[in-house]
């Protein structure tokens, strides 16, 4: 078998050779990954049911539609995301090309966890992939089928050297961390985050950390009740409650709890019929630990909706606690599972300070007919994504970075985001080597005059006309000194010179 250090060091030497520089050679690596995607669908979807036991149509829209549309956006815009992108230029660059040009990082590592397993390790993938690095995949050993299936499938598609599969779980990704890669890639709880990031520190590796977090949920009494209760209930209980952005407890004024409980029972209803146990619609806890996890922020709590329980299946029904405390254990931890806490609170007043006494969450909910409401909640808070009258949706639009801040995370991806977070924005300045004099200012002997002129060309602030005025002026300056300087003969060359350069830099300034 081989060691890590192997599996990292031929990547490092096909990145080496050049060949994903090329955006060509890009593009057809991600034409074979949407192939991928596309002819072995049966097997992916069959995985991600064996490991979370999430029936086809749930599959397809939480892990491969996102897939296929990340995809369909990196092909149709890469060689815009990849081209150079000119700069302003200043006095003393007029002349001079100025861009900034995307170039790959190197190796990027990509750690993925288990609650959308095959969807949070590819998403990325396709981002640092266009962006012309070698990449190595760490899918969570917590999905097993998953992680085994991404790890069969991507060497019969992929260059097999750039993008290699590592398998395995807390040993297999400690030995990983030891290595030296030029971004790693992080999703999962913010304990682990602090071991990947000192890690990553040992090599001065770049990190993005996608974490979690408590999500707050406030519903204002101004609001249509029927249609917030069902959005809510649709991104909370998705996938049991195991996802990062789900709404992790709502807040309200006490005068709309029980209409809340009432709202979000009937759509569950909607949702999952009569026997939520039955329904092909509603998953199952990933594990023993977890589910007892879950359980136990049950205690001693008010259950106004379900807190049903089987073990042997890890099944935890739909459940809503009422008039919880800000000091009970459910409010300490990200519950990560189908509880909802309602918390009541006298006004939005006392709901932005509730939010803003704790960490800074992954995502915020707020609902309201009153959009300036919602626009004064989002100015007095902090959060890594919002959105208003809904839940889960900023995560779907691509153009919005998906990131968190604080203890929710760092950095972003998804889109162009995913692009520029795996590569290196490279200054890029080409000069020529004529208009000698209009660098002297910059070399020895020093002297006040030089400075003055300095201050002038870089600090002062002109309109466009103004600038124009003041080449002209300034060329004047040297056309005269010139004339004095030189014979007839040169110093008709030299006006010819500067005639042209006038054109070059009036037309450079409009
Ligand atoms: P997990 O157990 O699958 O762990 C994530 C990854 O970390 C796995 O690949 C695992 O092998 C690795 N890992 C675990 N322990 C390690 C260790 N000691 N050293 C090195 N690597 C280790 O997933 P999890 O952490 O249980 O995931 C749930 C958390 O992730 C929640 O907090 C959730 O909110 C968050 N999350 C965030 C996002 C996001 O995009 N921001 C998405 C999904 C989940």
């Amino acid at each position: 078998m081989e060691t890590m250090q192997q599996i990292v060091g031929q990547a490092r030497a096909a990145f080496n050779s050049g060949r994903c520089r090329s955006l060509e050679f890009r593009m057809q690596q991600l034409k074979a990954l949407e192939r991928m995607v596309q002819e072995k669908e049966k097997e992916i979807l069959a995985a991600i049911r064996a490991d979370l036991h999430k029936c086809g149509p749930s599959a397809y829209s939480h892990e491969i539609l996102g897939v296929l549309k990340e995809l369909a956006l990196a092909m149709d815009k890469l060689p815009s995301w990849a081209a150079p992108q000119p700069v302003k230029r200043d006095l003393l660059t007029m002349r001079d090309e100025a861009y900034v040009c995307p170039e790959p990082l190197g190796v990027v590592l990509i750690i993925g966890a288990w609650n959308y397993p095959f969807v949070l390790v590819m998403q990325p993938l396709i981002g640092a992939i266009a962006a012309g690095n070698a990449v190595v995949v760490k899918p969570s050993e917590i999905c097993e089928n998953t992680a085994q299936l991404v790890s069969d499938l991507l060497p019969q598609y992929l260059d097999q050297e750039l993008y290699p599969v590592v398998t395995g779980g807390v040993p297999e990704t400690t030995e990983l961390l030891k290595q030296r890669f030029d971004h790693i890639l992080y999703t999962g709880n913010s304990t682990v985050g602090k071991i990947v990031m000192a890690a990553a520190a040992k090599h001065l590796t770049p990190v993005t950390l996608e974490l979690g977090g408590k999500s707050p949920c406030y519903i204002d009494k101004d609001c249509d009740l029927d249609v917030a209760c069902r959005r809510i209930t649709w991104g909370k209980y998705m996938n049991c409650g195991q996802t990062c952005i789900a709404p992790d407890y709502i807040l309200c004024d006490p005068s709309i709890q029980s209409k809340v409980v009432e709202n979000i029972k009937v759509t569950l209803q909607e949702f999952y019929g009569e026997d939520v146990k039955s329904s092909p619609d509603y998953e199952r806890i990933v594990n023993k630990r977890h589910f007892k996890r879950i359980l136990g922020l049950l205690d001693g709590q008010k259950i106004a909706h379900g807190g049903e329980a089987d073990e042997a299946s890890c099944f935890i029904a739909p459940t809503i606690l009422i008039d919880v405390s800000p000091e009970s254990k459910v409010m300490e931890e990200e519950i990560f599972g189908p509880v909802l806490p309602i918390l009541t609170v006298k006004n939005v007043d006392e709901a932005i300070e509730f939010i803003n006494r704790r960490e800074k969450p992954l995502a915020l909910y707020v609902f309201s007919n009153n959009k300036k409401l919602i626009k004064r909640v989002i100015s007095e808070t902090f959060s890594g994504g919002v959105t208003g009258n809904d839940v889960i949706m900023h995560f779907l639009l691509s153009t919005l970075p998906f990131g968190g801040v604080g203890n929710s995370g760092i950095g972003a991806y998804h889109g162009k985001h995913s692009f520029e977070t795996f590569s290196h924005r490279r200054a890029c300045l080409i000069r020529d080597l004529k208009m000698e004099v209009m660098h002297k200012l910059r070399y020895p002997p020093g002297s006040q005059k030089k400075v003055d002129w300095a201050k002038f060309f870089l600090l002062k602030r002109f309109n466009k006309g103004q600038i124009g005025l003041v080449i002209f002026a300034l060329l004047g300056i040297v056309a005269a000194v010139v004339m004095i300087k030189n014979h007839q003969s040169v110093l008709k060359r030299k006006a010819l010179l500067i005639v042209l350069a006038v054109q070059r830099l009036g037309w450079l300034s409009v």
